[in-house]
């Protein structure tokens, strides 16, 4: 039998005078085909795992820049955080400072902490660690944001307590009795003595201011006129009431009233004029002073001259 041959015509790019013939048997002609078939095969797979080597370089370096910027990220919001950590203790020590002098209880450091239920464990941490170091950064910035935020609020709920316990404390203080009604001397002293009138011993309810008649009587605290009319043994008299104290004072003797019942007024205003009305031996504002139903001895709430009271 005779076996095939196969005829290849080599062309030579430079020119067509020098072309080539070459003659192969058929099973020369298969091996050539194998071998080119087998070596194209492998330049497309170099070709393809140069190609893939390529994109994946060029996403490592893009990972390699979002985990630049992602790191840049974490110390931004971890500078943030320590920032908020110096701001609320410089709170929470002021808070400290005043509620002392309000005198309120501090704040205890437990409460301060403001609980910390929730967060991963030393174990849970330290895998974490170990296994992804961003993603426990992360982790640890997130739980700080929580309780710092946890604290924030527990600031902000314990600030709105002291200014309503602040504000309690200065209507007490406003409304609490603390200068001498009008000028003059103290010719009686609160306590037992002999009536004036009566000759009997009996007790004196009040502190007796002398003057002469139509001396201003200024308010001794803010207050509300709770009456203002004629009394049988004080003549003409009123009456403030301080509710946020829980007490009263009562002027008698008055020559003519500066208020009316229900009005405000506040410490120091104008309230009536010293007179000599009801039973009197001479002119002078008889001042009382009631706490909890009860007259007590006005004296305590006196303050001295040097003492400022606004
Ligand atoms: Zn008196």
């Amino acid at each position: 039998m005779k076996i095939p041959k196969y005829h290849f015509v080599l062309l030579n790019s430079r020119s067509i005078f020098r072309t080539r013939k070459m003659s192969l048997s058929a099973v020369l002609s298969c091996a050539v085909l194998v071998a080119i078939t087998i070596v194209s095969a492998g330049l497309t797979r170099i070709s393809w795992l140069a190609s893939t080597y390529g994109w994946s370089k060029v996403a490592f370096c893009r990972e390699r820049q979002d985990n630049a910027r992602l790191i840049t990220k974490l110390a931004d919001l971890e500078a943030g955080l320590n920032n908020g950590n110096i701001e609320l203790k410089r709170l929470s020590d002021f808070e400290d400072s005043h509620r002392l002098a309000y005198g309120m209880n501090a704040i205890g450091a437990d409460i301060r902490k403001a609980g910390t239920g929730g967060m991963p464990s030393l174990a849970e941490r330290a895998d974490m660690q170990q296994s992804n170091p961003l993603l426990f950064r992360a982790g640890a910035i997130q739980d700080s944001m929580t309780i710092l935020l946890r604290r924030a609020d527990l600031q902000n709920a314990t600030f709105d307590q002291m200014s309503q316990f602040a504000e309690q404390k200065k209507a007490y203080l406003d409304e609490h009795p603390s200068v001498k009604p009008a000028n003059g001397a103290i010719t009686s002293e609160f306590g037992y003595r002999s009536d004036p009138i009566s000759g009997e011993q009996a007790l004196h309810q009040g502190l007796d201011i002398a003057g002469n008649i139509g001396t201003p009587i200024f308010a001794p605290a803010d207050g509300v006129v709770k009456e203002v009319g004629i009394h049988q043994n004080y003549g003409r008299t009123v009456v403030l009431r301080h509710a946020g104290c829980g007490m009263e004072t009562l002027y008698g003797h008055l020559s003519d009233y500066a208020v009316h019942v229900g009005q405000h007024v506040k410490r120091g205003e104008l309230i009536a004029y010293m007179g000599n009305s009801g039973k009197s031996t001479g002119p002078h504002l008889h001042y009382e002073v009631h706490q909890l139903g009860h007259a007590v001895n006005p004296r305590p709430f006196i303050l001295p001259e040097d003492q400022i009271v606004d």
